[in-house]
């Protein structure tokens, strides 16, 4: 059990609105109160960019070096690429975000699973279905035994690794709640349905409100992955056009500041996102990355992944269908592309919020990560035989890809493309600083991509379709032989390890 001694606890919701925020942690971070989010900067760079007329030449300059580098661009370059309207330049733009992501992740996808633990929230978010007020809203958080059932469909019949375990803020989901739920995720373990083997969920990414230090290093000492805290906008004045001010939630430099408390705390892997929709989608990308730069100069670490978000319509609210900034799927693959060049390294996921057309279609644009057979309803999976079931009134907003991961898996794989269940980053220490070097050299793709074919193999066996099965070994003879290629005296390590997957031992890493 995880040591909750050192932080607060709070009598109720309003207690908990009035004294969560810790403001000592805040100051250290925006030093002389300039905030790294600089509004001028951003609004500057994008004038700029707009009043030159686009010269190729320097595109091309910029595109080369995010490429060869893989290092975070510079606003003014990142404002550069935005401008590119010519459908030739802006290919030239894709297949370079394409080539880097295989330089840097190879021709792996890794899957995950969203699990929604509760809709209890103190904030007033207004495009949330879960904010507080909401009516139409069933509320429940799930108790540890409820959580066990949704395991048993995500781990035991879905056959997930990986879960983002997403939360509202509320007392009765307190620190100590994500704590114990994070235990429970792992030390769950059921019988896979094709071959018997023991399977479990082996790294839980939490989605949550920012926290405090103390609280932040609780999370590290169960094994949290991933802390990902979107920020809705960067935009201060909007931003507080959606918080209400009384919310935890309304403070800004709260919510800004969070990365730098985790990795002050030790949680290294953070995940960085916007809403997209509520604010101009270049406002947001250029404050991303100036975001991406301050986390970089302070630790040397930047995001582990960049999530996409686009709002989608929810109960009680008419924001995401009304909002003046929604962006199209055109929009929304330039950004994606743009994204990969402007920060090269870091990981991009890109959910079930978005139709299978727009999935399919962002594939080849950089991005690194998606979910199948998600079900976002509080205690959906195990509630819903059938995993495409939807009801407004209990989860957050509505889905729009329901492709299984059976389908997902298979259209991957005829395409070349190796859906990875690999979890061994974190457990062998492969984090925040010390897998940056690892990321941007193309070292940490190699590594994965053999971890990709041991876990596509169980994953195979253990819940795949008969067609399903049949197109993933093909592909995973066509791995074997690459490994072989380049690993020529590694190889029979691999193999060994391969073999043995295929016997029935499980959780075996490089
Ligand atoms: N409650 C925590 C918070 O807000 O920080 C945890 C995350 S919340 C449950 C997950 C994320 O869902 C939010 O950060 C927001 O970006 C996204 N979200 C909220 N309403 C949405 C909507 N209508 N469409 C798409 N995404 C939405
Ligand atoms: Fe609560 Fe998060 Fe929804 Fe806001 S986005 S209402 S904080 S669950």
């Amino acid at each position: 059990m995880a040591d909750v001694s050192g932080i607060r606890k709070f009598a109720d919701a309003a207690d908990y609105t009035r004294n969560f925020i810790v403001r000592e942690e805040i100051g250290k971070y925006l030093p002389g109160g300039r905030h790294f989010i600089d509004e001028e900067l951003i609004n500057r760079c994008i004038s700029e960019a707009e009043s030159k007329t686009i010269d190729p030449v320097r595109i091309r300059e910029i595109i080369a070096k995010s490429e060869s580098t893989c290092e975070t661009l510079e606003p003014q370059e990142v404002a550069a690429l935005m401008q590119v309207s010519d459908p030739g330049l802006f290919e030239e733009m894709r297949a370079a975000a394409d080539r880097i992501k295989h330089k840097v992740y190879d021709n792996r996808i890794v899957m995950f699973a969203p699990l929604y633990m509760s809709n209890m929230c103190v904030n007033g978010c207004r495009y949330c279905g879960f904010r507080e007020g909401n009516r139409e809203q069933r509320r429940r958080v799930l108790t540890m035994d409820e959580l066990k059932e949704e395991i048993d469909v995500v781990a035991g019949r879905i056959g997930h690794k990986r879960l983002i375990a997403v939360y509202g803020e509320h007392p009765s989901t307190s620190t100590e709640y994500i704590a114990e739920t994070i235990e429970t995720c792992y030390s769950r373990k059921v019988k896979a349905p094709l071959s018997g083997a023991e399977v479990g969920i082996r790294r839980v990414n939490v989605n949550a409100a920012p926290l405090p230090i103390a609280d932040l290093k609780v999370l590290r000492s169960v094994g949290i992955g991933t802390f990902q805290v979107f920020q809705e906008t960067y935009n201060r004045k909007l931003y507080e056009e959606m918080h209400p001010a009384w919310s935890v939630k309304g403070n800004y430099d709260w919510r800004t500041t969070c990365f730098h408390r985790c990795l002050e705390a030790g949680v290294d892997d953070v995940g960085l996102g916007v809403l997209y929709g509520l604010c101009d989608w270049r406002f947001e990308l250029l404050a991303t990355v100036l975001h991406a730069r301050d986390l970089e100069r302070w630790f040397n670490i930047g995001p582990h992944t960049l999530s996409f978000p686009r709002l989608e319509p929810a109960s009680g609210t008419r924001v995401p269908e009304e909002s003046p900034w929604l962006i199209d799927d055109d929009t929304f693959a330039r950004i994606l592309v743009i994204a990969r060049l402007s920060v090269p390294y870091t990981g991009m996921i890109v959910t079930a919020r978005e139709s299978p057309e727009s999935r399919n279609r962002v594939i080849d644009h950089g991005m690194t990560q998606l979910d199948c057979s998600s079900n976002i309803a509080i205690k959906g999976y195990s509630d819903f035989e059938n995993e495409a079931h939807q009801e407004k009134e209990r989860q957050q907003f509505m889905l729009c890809d329901n492709r299984s991961i059976d389908e997902m898996v298979r259209y991957l794989a005829d395409r070349g493309i190796i859906t990875s269940f690999c979890t061994a980053g974190y457990r062998c220490g492969r984090t925040g600083g010390c897998i940056m070097d690892a990321l941007k050299t193309g070292r940490e793709g190699k590594f994965c991509k053999i971890n990709a074919v041991l876990t596509f193999r169980e994953w195979l066996d253990d819940f795949a379709s008969p067609e399903t099965r049949a197109v993933g070994e093909k592909l995973i003879d066509r791995e074997l032989a690459g490994i072989k290629d380049w690993l020529p005296k590694f190889y029979p390590s691999v193999l060994k390890q391969y073999e043995a997957t295929c016997r029935g031992e499980r959780d075996l890493f490089f």
